[in-house]
């Protein structure tokens, strides 16, 4: 009975690879046809500095729905993309749609917004096109290098390790910002920090969501906080929903705040009713 327990498994397991294998074909076919129909939009995300409640920035955030599939969530088709090589392409919507936009706000503005796009660690496999591809999209949207920032995670850091701290440091040389995206929930460790080409750490939306009943996460985000300070890094909180984690951050030292408290990612137009 134990052998038949065991070889039924191995059929559900097996069905179950195969359910997930043909799922991500399906959404692999769709999002090759909804690249070349321009059917992804980019949704803004404000970043704000909780001290004075300005909107200093905003991140891009790729959404994508589809005539047969519906909504798909970033994270599942970003994982296809990454793993056909379609990245690249959603990257550069991602990047020319936004570059444009940003720099089409900051016309009438005072204080100019920066901008915020993420990158995923397969595109440091070529890092002199890449670099060459964003300079030429920030020239083209005359969007100051000053204005722009790289979100990276630390996974990205452990893959092609060498290059790809080549490639971020030629990027801040050129003026550009790096970001560590969900910071905490990888390896990175602390000696390494030190000698990393970074300037901001965003700290991981799972310290901030319990910071009140988990002891312990209120405990890893003060941490980073001072970790940031001493490395002379600037530091955000993601995901910050609730007034009372907005206090905590603010308590703490972090006053760069991004979450549902303040704004959901939108699309253009309603950033725009923000900034009004
Ligand atoms: P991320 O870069 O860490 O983006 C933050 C995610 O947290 C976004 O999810 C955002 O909608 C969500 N979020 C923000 N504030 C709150 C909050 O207060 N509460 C909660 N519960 N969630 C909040 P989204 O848009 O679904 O994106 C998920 C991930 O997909 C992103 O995580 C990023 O890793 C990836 N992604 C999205 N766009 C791109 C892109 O253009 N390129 C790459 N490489 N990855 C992207
Ligand atoms: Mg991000
Ligand atoms: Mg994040
Ligand atoms: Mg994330």
């Amino acid at each position: 009975a134990a052998k038949k327990t065991a070889g039924n498994k191995a059929i559900l397991y097996d069905e179950q690879i195969s359910i997930e294998k043909n799922e991500q074909l399906r959404i692999e076919a769709r999002l090759k046809k909804a690249i070349a129909d321009e059917e992804i939009n980019v949704y803004y995300q404000p970043k704000i500095d909780a001290r004075t409640n300005q909107m200093t920035g905003v991140e891009a955030l790729l959404r994508w729905t589809d005539g047969e599939l519906g909504f798909v969530p970033p994270d599942k088709f970003i994982k296809v993309a990454e793993d056909t090589g379609l990245i690249h392409s959603l990257w550069k919507i991602a990047m020319k749609k936004a570059c444009y936009q940003v720099s089409k706000w900051n016309e009438g503005r005072e204080k100019p917004l920066s901008l915020a796009v993420n990158f995923s660690a397969k595109q440091f496999q070529d890092p002199c096109s890449l670099i060459s591809q964003v300079k030429e999209i920030l020239a083209e949207c005359q969007l100051a290098p000053e204005l722009f920032e790289v979100e990276i995670t630390e996974s990205t850091l452990l893959f092609n390790t060498t290059e790809t701290i080549k490639a971020l440091e030629d990027l801040q040389q050129y003026g550009i910002a790096i970001s560590i995206d969900d910071f905490g929930t990888g390896y990175s460790s602390l000696s390494y920090l030190k000698k990393l080409p970074i300037n901001c750490l965003k700290i991981d939306r799972s310290f901030i969501s319990d910071i009140r009943e988990d002891f312990s996460n209120s405990e890893i985000s003060e941490a980073v906080i001072n970790l940031a300070r001493s490395l002379r890094l600037k530091v955000i909180a993601e995901g910050v929903e609730e007034e009372y984690q907005k206090e905590f951050l603010l308590q703490h030292g972090c006053h760069f705040m991004q979450g549902y408290l303040y704004s959901k990612p939108v699309c253009a137009k309603e950033l725009e009713s923000l900034l009004r």
